[in-house]
C-alpha cells in the first residue's frame, strides 16, 4: 500500500508543492523536495528568512553568475566605485551597468554627479567650469563591495541551513509525511524559536579539506553520524561558509540512509552518492575495483569503470569521515578567527573566475552596448575578471582552432594548471599587454563574442 503524501512540516495533504531545497536564487542546480505545502510553508519561507539571505549574498551569486530563474537580471548589490579617486555609491547588478541607460550616480559626499555628458550639461547651473569630461575607457575604476559578516551568523542563515538540511535528508530517506522525530527541528525552521541545531564550522583546516575536491563556488551537502550517535548534515555554501546541522539526536528507523553526499557545481553538474551506512559505502567502494597482476608479478587495483567519477568523492568521504565526527570546530556566535576565515574565503570567491559557458554568455550580452559604441576594454583596467573574459573573447577571435566551449577550456587549461583561474596583477597586465599589442584586437574581440553567442549551454 502506498502511503499518503503530506507536507513534511505540518502533515497537510492540501496543495503540496515542489520546494527548492536550496533557494532558486542561490544555485544554478535545482534540487527539489515535492512534499512541502504551498501556502503555510513553501511560500512563507521566502519572507521568513530566504529573501534576507538572497539579498545579503547578492554580490556572491552575482559574481558566480547565479541568477534566479524567476528574475530577468542578476541580483543587485551595493557597491562603492572609485573613479579617478572620487568615491561614488550605487547599486549594481553588473559592472557594465555603471555607465548605461543614462544612469547618473552621485559621489558619496553628494557634491559630484557622474553620467553621460549631454545629460549632465542639462543640469541646472551646469557650465564649462563645473562640468568635466571623463573618458571612461581611460580612467582607473575600482569597485568596493559591502558584505556584512553578520549575515553568516544571522538567525535567517541558521533557519535556512536547517531547512536545507531537513528537506534534503527527508528527500533521500523517502519521508513523505510529517514525522514527530523532527518536531524540534521543524519548530526552529518555522518559528525561529527553540534550540538552534545549526553551527558555523570555523576551522580553516576543514575548509582546506573541502577545497581539495569541491569545485569553485559549489554547494556541498553531506551527512554523517556523530560519535554521540547524532545525525548531522554539513552544508558548505559556495565553499565560502560551512555549517553543521544536528538534525536528530540518534538515527531513526524511519530514515535508514545516513551516508549522503551531493555536490552542486555552478555549471549545474552534480557529484553524488547515497547509501545506508559507512560500512555499505566501504563495501561498495571496494567492489568498484578489480585486482590486476602486472607482468612483473605486482598486484594493483584498478576501477572497473574509469568514468565512474563518484569514486574520488567516495574515497574523500571515507578518508575524512573521522574529521567530521571529531574535529569540526562548531560555533554559534562569530569570533575573530571565524571572521578572518570568512573574509579570506569571500576574497577568494570574488577574485577568482571559473570558466563557465554561462559566465561567458552573460559577459558577451552585457558588453554588447559597449561594442555598439565602438569601445570596450580599458587599457588601465584593474577588474581582473573582466580582463580575463575579454582575453577569452580575444583568444577565440584570434584562433582558428577554438570552435566549442570545450576547446576554449582546454586552451585555457594549458595556460593555467587548474580549473580555477586566479589572476594576479601580473597576469592581468600580461593579458592586457597581449591584447593591446595586436593591432585589430577590437575586431578579434567582437568576432570572439559572435562565436560565443552561437554556443549552446551544454
Ligand atoms: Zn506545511
Amino acid at each position: 500500500m502506498e502511503s499518503k503524501k503530506a507536507c513534511i512540516y505540518c502533515g497537510t495533504t492540501d496543495e503540496l508543492s515542489d520546494s527548492d531545497i536550496i533557494p532558486d536564487a542561490l544555485t544554478n542546480s535545482k534540487i527539489i523536495n515535492p512534499n512541502v505545502c504551498r501556502v503555510a510553508h513553501n511560500n512563507k519561507f521566502s519572507d521568513m528568512f530566504e529573501d534576507y539571505i538572497i539579498k545579503h549574498l547578492a554580490v556572491i551569486t552575482n559574481e558566480l553568475d547565479i541568477k534566479s530563474s524567476k528574475g530577468k537580471n542578476y541580483a543587485a548589490y551595493d557597491a562603492s566605485i572609485l573613479i579617478d579617486n572620487i568615491e561614488y555609491v550605487t547599486r549594481l547588478s553588473s559592472d557594465t551597468e555603471l555607465f548605461r541607460n543614462n544612469k547618473i550616480i552621485s559621489s558619496s559626499d553628494g557634491k559630484i554627479k557622474l553620467g553621460p555628458l549631454e545629460n549632465i550639461r542639462r543640469f541646472k547651473g551646469a557650465n564649462e567650469d563645473n562640468v568635466t569630461a571623463v573618458d571612461i575607457n581611460q580612467v582607473e575604476i575600482e569597485k568596493r563591495i559591502v558584505l556584512k559578516m553578520d549575515t553568516f551568523f544571522s538567525l535567517e542563515m541558521y533557519r535556512l541551513m536547517a531547512k536545507i538540511a531537513f528537506e534534503w535528508y527527508c528527500l533521500h530517506n523517502g519521508i513523505q509525511d510529517k514525522c514527530a522525530k523532527f518536531d524540534a527541528l521543524i519548530e526552529f525552521i518555522t518559528t525561529g524559536k527553540g534550540t538552534n541545531p545549526v553551527r558555523f564550522i570555523s576551522n580553516a583546516e576543514v575548509y582546506a579539506i573541502f577545497s581539495q575536491i569541491f569545485a569553485f563556488g559549489s554547494h556541498t551537502l553531506l551527512s554523517y553520524i556523530g560519535i554521540d550517535d547524532s545525525v548531522n548534515i554539513v552544508v558548505s555554501l559556495f565553499g565560502v561558509s560551512a555549517y553543521n546541522i544536528k538534525i536528530l539526536d540518534k538515527p531513526t528507523d524511519a530514515c535508514l540512509n545516513n551516508v549522503l553526499f551531493q555536490e552542486l557545481t555552478i555549471d549545474a553538474k552534480r557529484n553524488q552518492f547515497f547509501c545506508k551506512t559507512v560500512e555499505e559505502l566501504m563495501g561498495d567502494f571496494g567492489a568498484s575495483f578489480r585486482e590486476v597482476i602486472l607482468p612483473n608479478g605486482l598486484k594493483i587495483n584498478i576501477p572497473y569503470s574509469v568514468s565512474d567519477f563518484s569514486l574520488q568523492y567516495k574515497m574523500w568521504y571515507l578518508m575524512n569521515y573521522q574529521i567530521f565526527q571529531t574535529s569540526l570546530k562548531c560555533i554559534e556566535e562569530p569570533n575573530q578567527e571565524a571572521i578572518e576565515l570568512l573574509k579570506k574565503q569571500i576574497e577568494e570567491i570574488l577574485q577568482s573566475s571559473a570558466l563557465t559557458i554561462r559566465g561567458l554568455k552573460r559577459f558577451v550580452k552585457e558588453q554588447e552596448y559597449y561594442f555598439a559604441q565602438g569601445n570596450s576594454l580599458n587599457p588601465k583596467g584593474t577588474d581582473k575578471k573582466s580582463t580575463f573574459l575579454y582575453y577569452c573573447l580575444f583568444v577565440i577571435g584570434r584562433s582558428a582552432d577554438i570552435h566549442t566551449f570545450d576547446d576554449l577550456s582546454s586552451h585555457m587549461k594549458e595556460k593555467f594548471s587548474e580549473g580555477t583561474i586566479e589572476i594576479d596583477e601580473n597576469t592581468n597586465r600580461l593579458f592586457l599587454d597581449e591584447i593591446f599589442a595586436t593591432e585589430d584586437y577590437f575586431s578579434l574581440i567582437k568576432k570572439g563574442a559572435e562565436i560565443i553567442k552561437n554556443w549552446g549551454y551544454n
